[in-house]
């Protein structure tokens, strides 16, 4: 197989975006960061937990700290997109709130910004923005909320 390469010369993008790897949401994460945030090119790193992964880190030197600092250092990056999502298995999925949603969302948010703190740290001219991937319409839909 052989297809058109859509990048010829170009080494820089416009963002990075860290999800989770679980299949039910990172194609619906790529409809939102195009036709929500308009973000048309942008390194897409996978890790369980999305936040969890930069939060368990240890070092700059660990995987899910270099997901961020390769697309900062070597594609120039402005902006550092994290998403987590409602029943995480990372995180041991919805159980663990005993079906209280907002408990759930309010974890996610705490873990976002835990993230955000670690990433500024090591980049801190870059915009970071966090992402709560929530499942509502009684699991029929998925809601891209902000986290401020
Ligand atoms: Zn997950």
């Amino acid at each position: 197989m052989k297809v058109p390469f859509k990048f010829k010369g170009v080494h820089e993008c416009e963002a990075v975006v860290l999800a989770c790897i679980d299949f039910r949401f990172w194609k619906e994460t790529e409809e939102f960061i195009g036709q929500e945030m308009g973000i048309k090119t942008y390194d897409f790193p996978k890790l369980p937990g999305a936040a969890k992964a930069i939060n368990d880190c240890l070092s700059e030197v660990d995987v899910a700290m270099k997901c961020i600092g390769v697309p900062c250092d070597l594609h120039h990056v402005k902006r550092i997109v994290i998403v987590n999502h409602t029943d995480c298995g990372a995180y041991g999925g919805s159980s663990q709130f005993n079906g209280d949603a907002e408990a759930e969302q309010k974890f996610h948010e705490s873990e976002l910004k835990k993230a955000k703190e670690k990433v500024l740290k090591e980049f801190p001219d870059r915009e970071v923005v966090l992402i709560y991937a929530k499942l509502v319409d009684d699991g029929e839909s998925v809601e891209f909320l902000r986290v401020e």
